[in-house]
């Protein structure tokens, strides 16, 4: 808050711009209302174009539930639950912060690019997809760091005490806790793992040959090998398969979509040479958008309405079996053949 009106007072004054004075508070104040309005209207728009959507899909196994006023407020908490509305209520909240608290608080709009960009998308999903994996390999390495602790703590206190500029030395290995602390934030943050941090080791030839040397020596190493070496790569490992993983993925859904038909998975080949033509195909005969329509008219008919073979087409729909898109097949295709 300090800092904010340090920030305020110091910064936000009359400037000369070309010859031109201009208030920058003042400006900031217009753009920060500006940017609040529009964080409103993004609000206004999610509640009267998607809210019923999201509360709808929620609800759908909650129908049995006959009082309004219970399934409405049934309907605001599952929609809170949504991470795109909470993303959403987040964005206002930051800019209303932003406008009456402290102009820093718009930092958090920047991370907006995130959810706009694809490609950004991708690079958290390759954090947040092997999040379980990511989680037992942390716990594994602070299982192994924390082994590292109580042995610096039983054996190697000594190498954990450090000389401040000329205010005597100290140690920070006085507890396993502390030595867990130090050896974990010294240790990863250091390119030669915990060793650069402890005590220079003494290679004096009288003191090679003790045990206390050979200890320190193979902590140090394995130290470095274990925990630097082994567990950060596969880590990193992990993401960065995943990243490749995703990518692999990503590439093959554009060269399918862009070679064969999504309704009848005919490629583009075989419809331009025996059939009317890919494009033809794919924006008339099976536009897929035409079969989305088909199944939101059958969902949104009273199902005593429907006629057999929309009745056939809902009950497959139902039980998520796909037999009824007529994959392989195309009438243009069968009509050349004959
Ligand atoms: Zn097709």
């Amino acid at each position: 808050m300090d800092r904010a009106e340090e920030y305020v007072n110091n910064s936000f004054l009359l400037r000369d711009v070309l010859g031109v004075t201009i208030n920058l508070w003042l400006m900031f104040l217009v753009l920060a209302v500006m940017h609040v309005l529009c964080s409103f209207q993004l609000v206004a728009s999610l509640m009267i174009r998607d809210a019923f959507v999201i509360m709808r899909r929620r609800w759908s196994n909650h129908l049995e539930q006959r009082n309004t006023l219970l399934k409405a407020l049934r309907g605001m908490i599952l929609l809170t639950s949504d991470w795109s509305v909470i993303y959403i209520y987040l964005y206002l909240m930051f800019s209303l912060a932003g406008l009456l608290i402290s102009p820093f608080f718009f930092v958090f709009h920047l991370f907006d690019i995130i959810p706009r960009s694809r490609i950004l998308h991708h690079v958290i999903m390759a954090i947040t997809k092997p999040a379980r994996s990511l989680a037992m390999t942390c716990i594994l390495g602070i299982i192994i760091i924390y082994t590292f602790a109580v042995v610096a703590y039983v054996f190697l206190r000594s190498a954990y005490v450090i000389d401040s500029d000329g205010e005597g030395s100290y140690s920070t290995c006085d507890s396993v806790f502390q030595c867990m602390l130090v050896t974990t934030a010294e240790g990863l943050t250091h390119g030669g793992g915990i060793a650069e941090f402890l005590d220079p080791k003494d290679y004096q030839e009288s003191n090679v040959f003790t045990a206390m040397f050979g200890l320190r020596y193979f902590f140090d190493i394995l130290f470095f090998v274990v925990v630097f070496i082994v567990l950060l790569n596969i880590i990193f490992g992990i993401i960065v398969d995943t990243f490749g993983e995703l990518r692999a993925i990503r590439s093959r859904t554009e060269e399918e979509m862009k070679d064969f038909c999504f309704i009848c998975s005919l490629s583009r080949y075989t419809l331009d040479h025996e059939g009317s033509g890919f494009t033809n195909h794919t924006r008339n005969e099976h536009r897929m958008w035409n079969y989305l329509f088909y199944l939101l008219y059958i969902q949104s008919k009273p199902v005593y309405d429907l006629t057999g073979l929309e009745t056939y087409v809902y009950e497959k729909y139902r039980k998520r079996d796909p037999s009824w898109f007529p994959v392989g097949r195309a009438q243009c295709v069968e009509q050349c053949v004959k």
